[in-house]
């Protein structure tokens, strides 16, 4: 099948895409449930938990797969790990399926799947927002900053064969400790990873929707001069021993796609800092909602290889 893509509002021209070549990555919110309640939080609402079987995602998941050329998901949340029955429905996503499955995690229930759920990932990301527990309760709360800084010495130490992202978000409450939390990544032998180097990315905190109205993301900003500085300075003063990369707010919105827990799908768009509805729901009608993801992203991006995720964009 073939289908034409009109990017008539735009000026774009027309563009094409073939079957299986234009959705290779999507992110998937099977719930909003989340034991933390990070300020900076990019998720989906808590509220919004579970409403759609297992069996139901696979199937779609199956279709995106063979219309749509599905390569990857990203499983986010909402904490993926809280969702009964999540680590079926990895193995199940990745053997049957064929999907690479990237997990995004705050690890505080790792140590109940990581066993069963490892064989299938193809990486792990962490987040990490200080260098000490008093200044990652800020932005992470309690019961995170050990869990994290264990998981990422075990991962680095003894699973250095399975990719591992660190994310931190750059905002007034840490942008001093930048520089510690560095070091204390390589403390954990984050930076020993010499076949499979980690990625630590740092994000400059970044408001959707609502936040922006927000007492606390007001108190929270970084402008993007002073994060684009920073990010500088990380990757100067670690070069050779941890890949830092930055993205600031101007670069962040329009290509993730992803699916909220009732199918609808969404983009964070920070031209104007809200979601985009793109479709009504890719549970009731995936053709529809993948025609017009791509009409979407043609118009506003006029690209045809369009979606990349939370790993790159956006953070857990
Ligand atoms: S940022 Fe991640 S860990 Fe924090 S509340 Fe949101 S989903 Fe939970």
């Amino acid at each position: 099948m073939k289908n034409a893509i009109e990017g008539s509002n735009s000026g774009t021209p027309a563009m094409e895409y073939q079957e299986g070549t234009i959705v290779p990555m999507v992110d998937l919110e099977i719930s909003g449930e989340c034991n933390l309640h990070c300020p900076t939080c990019w998720g989906t609402p808590p509220d919004m938990r579970q409403e759609h079987e297992f069996s139901d995602w696979l199937a779609m998941l199956g279709k995106l797969k063979a219309s749509y050329g599905l390569e990857s998901i990203a499983l986010t949340g909402g904490e993926p790990l809280m969702i009964p029955g999540i680590d079926g429905f990895i193995e199940e996503a990745h053997e049957e399926v064929g999907l690479n499955i990237n997990l995004l995690t705050n690890a505080v229930f790792l140590g109940e799947h990581f066993s069963t759920v490892k064989p299938h990932l193809s990486s792990l990301s962490i987040p990490l927002d200080g260098s000490t527990e008093e200044i990652n309760r800020k932005s992470r709360g309690r019961d995170h900053y050990q869990v994290a800084v264990d998981w990422i010495a075990r991962l680095s130490r003894e699973h250095p064969e399975l990719p591992l992202k660190v994310g931190t978000v750059v905002s007034a409450a840490n942008f001093s400790d930048i520089r510690d939390i560095g070091e204390v990544l390589l403390a954990q032998g984050f930076g020993d990873r010499v076949s499979n180097p980690g990625t630590w990315k740092l994000y400059q905190a970044t408001a959707f929707g609502a936040q922006q109205e927000s007492p606390i993301w007001r108190a929270r900003g970084v402008t993007g001069q002073d994060f684009d500085q920073l990010v500088q300075q990380a990757v100067d003063r670690f070069q050779g021993r941890i890949n830092v990369t930055g993205l600031s707010t101007s670069e962040v919105g329009g290509y993730c796609i992803i699916v909220r827990p009732n199918g609808n799908v969404v983009t964070n768009s920070l031209q104007d800092g809200r979601e985009h509805l793109l479709a009504t729901n890719i549970f009731e009608d995936t053709e529809g909602a993948m025609e017009s993801i791509a009409a979407y992203h043609v118009k506003t991006r006029g690209v045809q290889r369009m979606a990349t995720s939370y790993l790159s964009q956006g953070l857990h």
